[in-house]
């Protein structure tokens, strides 16, 4: 047994103001399944992002869904996606039986690089057969270089879905990222910087492609007296109870972003300085919100593997994990297109074998990330 608690990667952090919420939906029996706080939780995201509408929904990856299907994705379409992320971005192309070509990242945001995606747009430009849609991701909190990627996607005329799960609360030149695409998504699964305890958020200008959309997540029922329907729909809709713990985690959001960027300082300051350790750098364009501090390790200068650390990290009961493994390095995905940054260099691959995620909670004490701290030196020093 250890003799201290566990420290998690990146849990709840709740602000008091959710149970009233919660007690209110009570209050009224508004329970499930829509209600007047899912209604003002889309408002309240829709103007914290500036966007003219917001979906509230079951997931992230739900939304992404969605966002693709709005788009016209379907069977043996091709998608371009970001190689380095988490499986929800890319899970919905597979369930429109579309097919995922991954881009590769560059080094200073770690996010969708231009080199690699004009690769891929020349690639399909020789195959004839163009991509329906763009999903760029948001890594770990930080926005990709939308300027550099628009400009290719444009010039394509191919529209982009932002996945900006991680990001909520970041931004790219001042603007909130979620907003930088045809379609964002936010997710607030329960590690996210804020929390539903599972749900997620489709925004975009286009209010008429929204109205669409929630058609499709409340199982596509005509304007009919009986229960008819002409399309294909899902069950996908958030509920007044996870809407009214949104909206109180809404109103911290802020906070949270601040919060964990000065976890990031305090791992910056305490291990930036030992040779071989590195951390994922902040891109001059945007703030991110750091939802999980990323450190680095140099193999040809510390002794220890990340996955050494991490091991040694969890005998301390301490919760760490390595990067996301690459999209293309997935047994899912073996038999798909994969475009680099540079010719025979996989900068995601580089991360992959390189990065550890530190616990980032907002709720995080000093103390435990000392603890932490302490951790990694002793394990480094082996
Ligand atoms: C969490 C996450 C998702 C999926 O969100 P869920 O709400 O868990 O479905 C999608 N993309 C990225 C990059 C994520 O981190």
């Amino acid at each position: 047994m250890n003799k201290y608690p566990r420290i998690y990667l990146s849990p709840p952090h709740m602000s008091g103001l959710e149970e009233l919420y919660i007690k209110e939906a009570f209050a009224s029996n508004w329970i499930a399944p829509l209600g007047p706080h899912v209604t003002a939780f889309e408002k309240e995201v829709a103007a914290y992002a500036g966007v003219k509408g917001a979906l509230a929904v079951s997931s992230g990856t739900a939304a992404i869904h969605l966002a693709l299907r709005l788009l016209g994705v379907g069977k043996g379409d091709i998608v371009f996606c970001s190689s380095l992320t988490f499986i929800g971005s890319v899970n919905p192309v597979l369930y429109l039986d579309a097919i995922p070509v991954f881009i590769d990242s560059e080094p200073e945001s770690w996010n969708m690089s231009p080199i690699a995606l004009e690769k891929a747009f020349k690639w399909a430009q020789e195959l004839g057969k163009m991509p329906k849609a763009v999903i760029i991701v948001d890594l770990y909190g930080q926005s990709a270089d939308f300027d550099s990627l628009l400009d290719i996607c444009n010039h394509y005329g191919v529209p982009v879905v932002e996945d900006a799960a991680e990001a909520m609360g970041s931004t790219y030149k001042g603007k909130a990222c979620g907003t930088f695409g045809k379609f964002g998504i936010y997710s607030f699964n329960g590690n996210k910087i804020i929390t539903t305890s599972g749900g997620g958020m489709l925004l975009s200008d286009d209010t008429e492609a929204l109205e669409k959309a929630l058609y499709w997540a409340t199982q596509a029922r005509d304007k009919a007296p009986w229960y008819q329907h002409s399309e294909i729909g899902y069950n996908y809709r958030m509920s007044n109870i996870v809407a009214a713990i949104g909206r109180g985690q809404l109103t911290v959001l802020d906070e949270r972003v601040k919060a964990r960027r000065k976890v990031f300082e305090r791992y910056k300051e305490a291990l930036g300085n030992i040779p071989g350790v590195g951390f994922m750098p902040e891109a001059n364009f945007g703030q991110a919100n750091r939802w999980l501090t990323v450190m680095t390790l140099d193999p040809t200068e510390t002794a220890v593997t990340p996955i050494q650390v991490i091991e040694e990290l969890e005998r301390d009961s301490i919760e760490c994990r390595p990067v996301w493994k690459p999209m293309h390095l997935q047994p899912l995905f073996t038999d798909c297109m994969f475009f680099t940054h540079e010719d025979e260099i996989s900068i995601s691959d580089q991360l992959f074998a390189c990065g550890i995620c530190l616990p980032s909670g907002s709720s995080l004490t000093l103390d435990d990330q000392q603890r932490v701290i302490d951790c990694i030196k002793k394990s480094l020093k082996k």
